[in-house]
């Protein structure tokens, strides 16, 4: 099994930066053992004009079909162990799953986008060549055109003969792919986290049980391309085995990124809409400046956080990071942990905490990722609070049982703390015209009543007691603009089982 990787330099630098952005050396022929045989990694050739790597994968098909292999000694899937097509197949020369897992094994520091030597290097895009002599492509040299051309590559896929010296026998299932793609429009990390999810999913039979965490997999290896991809459904249902429930599972979340990430409101325009809410806002004692309500906000949240005794602190739709940012000044939060369905919010959030430039103690207290709130999530468990600041008045009300459930019954912190806008107050906004939300976005903004009664709801459900404190300028009338929930765990009563 056979894949390179070539790249032409750029006028500012040679081609065998590549061997950085692989960590692995030009000069050096590398072999990796995996659980299916040896990978290989060589520079067939490596110049300053031009640099290619090689993955070469030898798979053992003795081992590949032990480890398949059940308890009672029969292959998965009932076939007689004595089969000579279990051993005499095509896994050894055929890119496939192995490949790729080969591929993520081999160059996990690549994919992610993480260059150590040339950190700056690993964003850029360069020019790029990638080809597979034996591409098994179920859906024909159609399909990987289909696949790989609206990523920006341009492919050539020529299907293999069956045999050479008879071609009346006609065309093998095999394509020899070329893919390139000039400067300027796709990263290494791209070009082969593209690898990594479209080789199994055109050979379409996965040489492993697939199982939930695959999900997760799909989409950190989909990380801006697969949400718009328009064989979304072709691809989520073939990687993932055609399981329905995962497929399905992938479907929602993919459009929830595409949702959170095409809504221009809500990345770029957050700080502006919070300005506007400050505008009708309380002014400080005894100073000139209105305090925005997003920073009251903030404020309120560290102070419930603190009373709480919170130190290991979930932001749930962190959006830009700016809670995360405020939490990190305080040394009393040892650990916080921003989650957020959006990819471009996070990467927005992690340019604001400059993360890639932190100090390593910095670092080890701050971890940033993507998942949604829709979902139980196992990465979520353990924490002593979870913050979800304006975040469920962005959910369609049917879904909100889901983030219930997967907050308060799964990964069940000791507090929590929800803010909404109060509805109520809307009167107030000078700018807002009548029976207008405060955001594009907003599927629901509630009355106090309203947001008390549902948390109430809750707090029953799952063993919560709740208290609400107003943030922001308390109306005698209306209340305030901000309204905040804090849900501590019931205490056990003696006796009760735990
Ligand atoms: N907490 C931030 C951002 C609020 S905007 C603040 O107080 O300023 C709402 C955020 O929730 C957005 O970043 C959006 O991407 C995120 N979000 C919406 N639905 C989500 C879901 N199902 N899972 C995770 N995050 C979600």
């Amino acid at each position: 099994m056979f894949l390179t990787i070539s790249t032409t330099g750029c006028p500012e630098r040679p081609a065998t930066d590549l061997g950085f952005l692989l960590h692995k050396h030009p000069d050096n022929a590398q072999a990796f053992s995996t659980s299916y045989g040896t990978a290989h990694v060589l520079y067939p050739e490596a110049s300053a004009e031009r640099c290619t790597a090689a993955l070469l994968l030898e798979v053992d098909p003795v081992a590949l079909q032990r480890r398949g292999r059940g308890k009672n000694g029969k292959a998965r899937g009932g076939a007689p162990d004595a089969a000579l097509a279990q051993y005499v197949n095509d896994r050894p020369y055929a890119a496939s799953s192995l490949l790729a897992v080969a591929l993520s094994s081999v160059f996990s520091s690549a994919m992610r986008g993480q260059c150590r030597a040339m950190p700056e290097r690993a964003g850029q895009p360069l020019p790029l060549r990638v080809e597979v002599p034996a591409l098994p492509a179920r859906g024909g040299a159609k399909l990987v055109r289909g696949l790989f051309e609206p990523l920006g590559w341009t492919v050539s896929a020529e299907a293999v003969p069956l045999d050479e010296e008879f071609p009346e026998w006609g065309d093998s299932r095999y394509v020899r792919l070329v893919l390139e793609v000039p400067d300027g429009r796709l990263t290494l990390s791209d070009a082969l986290r593209h690898l990594y999810v479209l080789l199994p999913v055109l050979d379409d039979a996965k040489h492993y049980w697939v199982s939930a965490d695959e999900v997760d997999k799909l989409l950190r290896a989909g990380e801006g391309w697969l949400a718009e991809h328009p064989e979304q459904k072709l691809i989520t249902s073939r990687y993932l085995a055609r399981r329905w429930s995962l497929t399905r599972e992938a479907m929602e979340r993919l459009e929830l990124v595409r949702l959170a990430d095409s809504d221009d409101t809500d990345v770029e325009e957050i700080d502006n809409a919070v300005d506007e809410e400050s505008a009708a806002c309380d002014f400080e004692e005894g100073s000139e400046k209105p305090v925005p309500l997003a920073v009251q906000r903030r404020a309120a949240i560290t102070d419930a956080l603190l009373a709480a005794g919170s130190a290991r602190v979930l932001d749930l739709g962190c959006g830009q990071g700016q809670l995360v940012q405020a939490l990190l000044k305080d040394v009393r939060f040892t650990e916080i942990v921003g989650v957020d369905v959006s990819m471009r919010a996070l990467t927005v959030a992690s340019r604001r905490l400059h993360l890639d430039r932190m100090g390593e103690r910095q670092a080890e207290r701050v971890k940033l990722f993507q998942g949604s709130l829709a979902y139980t999530d196992k990465r979520l468990k353990g924490y002593d609070a979870a913050v979800l600041s304006e975040v469920i008045e962005h959910l369609d009300e049917e879904r909100l049982p889901a983030l219930e459930y997967a907050v308060f019954g799964s990964a069940r912190p000791r507090t929590v703390l929800v803010t909404t806008p109060n509805v109520e107050y809307n009167v107030r906004w000078e700018t807002l015209p009548a029976g207008h939300v405060r955001h594009g976005d907003h599927r629901f903004e509630w009355t106090r009543e309203e947001f008390r009664a549902w948390a109430r709801r809750v707090a029953e459900r799952h063993g919560y007691d709740v208290g609400f404190t107003p943030v922001g300028d308390d109306d005698p009338e209306v209340g305030p603009p901000t309204q905040m929930a804090v849900f501590t765990q019931t205490a056990k009563k003696e006796g009760q089982a735990a």
